[in-house]
């Protein structure tokens, strides 16, 4: 799991549902196909519940 160098310090992840950085020890998480995802809020965990597929063409942090 490589990311850029940005992400070294603070562990945080980025919603796949609205792109916001969401620190591990906050907010939600889900496991989808074996990874574990995190969420702002629980609406957007909503979101990618409906339809997880259309979060994660863009597969995370490729430009
Ligand atoms: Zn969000």
């Amino acid at each position: 799991m490589i990311h850029g160098a940005q992400q070294h310090k603070s562990k945080k992840s980025i919603v796949p549902v609205c792109g916001m950085k969401v620190s591990q020890e906050k907010g939600f998480s889900k496991m989808y196909q074996e990874k574990e995802y995190r969420f702002c809020s629980r609406n957007c965990l909503i979101k990618f519940d409906d339809t997880p597929d259309v979060f994660l063409t863009s597969d995370g942090d490729t430009p």
